[in-house]
């Protein structure tokens, strides 16, 4: 068994990125720019967010956070949105999801500039991703197929179940990896809640990408040997043991899965950290395009 190390890879991401921004600095290029608006004091949300801008310090980008208190007006919001779209020193932004209730997601993605929409959410992005047109991948699905290709897994004809059809992971993992691309031309299955037998579906699969946000769930009677397990699972469980109150547990439970597994991904250090890296490599290329 093969652990697909997040960690060490979107590390090496981060290392290439960061001699990128030095060569851009030593012709005196403009420097990448990300900036990031959070709304309101969600933990999970604090934490993702101030990750990402450690990481931008980290490659020797340039970041901005936005803070706003959770009862900004979607007015309010759209305003900053729109500013940022006319910044011309930002090349990308992210608006840190879930937004508060009474802010319509849908109206805030279609306002962010899709040349600058480095979560690649805008259904801009989203449409020249099913066509395979250039554009901004989702930086989760990006960040699993470049897992995928760095650790040479063969995808090629293999049958791919997908567990989840959100429209930041399921959805576009399943689109990418039919299509034809070095981590791709697999047949892919894209399961759901309403899915049938999926014990069934899954004992078939070659690769599994498990992201349904159900902790432990895919347990190892439902898999095959020598399978490929992606888990892209993030779910914070009450802990008392630990110094934070909780632990991060996965879509997969490990103990089982692992040992008839070839390839497979921990929870955390695994998908995790290269959605970060993703970000900041679409981040370099909004700021190459202008450029
Ligand atoms: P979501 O919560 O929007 O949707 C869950 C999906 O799972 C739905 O499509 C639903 O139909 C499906 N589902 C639910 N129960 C099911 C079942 N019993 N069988 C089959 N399918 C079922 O999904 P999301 O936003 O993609 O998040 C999924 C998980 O991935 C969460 O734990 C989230 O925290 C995590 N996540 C991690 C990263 C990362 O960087 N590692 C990024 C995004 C999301």
């Amino acid at each position: 068994m093969v652990l697909l190390d997040g960690r060490k890879t979107s590390a090496d991401i981060k290392d290439e990125i960061a001699l990128k921004v030095k060569e851009f600095k030593d012709s005196g290029k403009k420097i990448p720019h990300l900036a990031a608006i959070l709304v309101g004091t969600d933990g999970a949300s604090m934490t993702y967010v101030s990750g990402k801008v450690k990481a931008c310090e980290l490659v020797g980008f340039k970041s901005t956070l936005i803070e706003l208190p959770k009862e900004t007006s979607e007015e309010k919001l759209l305003q900053e949105i729109e500013a940022l779209n006319n910044n011309d020193d930002i090349d990308g932004f992210i608006v840190q999801l879930p937004l508060p209730k009474h802010i319509d997601e849908q109206k805030v993605l279609l306002t962010v500039d899709p040349d600058k929409d480095v979560d690649g959410f805008h259904p801009t992005n989203v449409g020249k991703m099913a066509l395979d047109l250039p554009c901004f991948l989702p930086a989760t699905p990006f960040g699993i197929l470049e897992l995928l290709e760095r650790y040479k897994v063969e995808t090629s004809g293999k049958h791919v179940v997908v567990i989840g059809r959100s429209h930041i992971v399921g959805r576009p993992i399943s689109i990418l990896m039919s299509q034809k691309r070095l981590a791709g031309n697999a047949t892919v299955t894209l399961t759901h809640s309403r899915t049938k037998n999926l014990k069934e579906i899954t004992l078939r699969a070659d690769i599994i990408v498990a992201a349904l946000g159900k902790p432990e769930f895919l347990t190892g009677d439902m898999v095959k040997d020598g399978v490929t397990i992606i888990d892209v699972g993030i779910t914070r469980i009450k802990d008392d043991s630990k110094k934070r109150g909780y632990r991060i547990a996965g879509d997969v439970h490990f103990e089982s899965v692992a040992p008839k597994s070839a390839f497979i991904t921990p929870v955390p250090r695994g998908v995790g950290p290269m959605t970060i890296a993703m970000l900041l490599k679409n981040t370099l290329l909004a700021c190459e395009r202008k450029q």
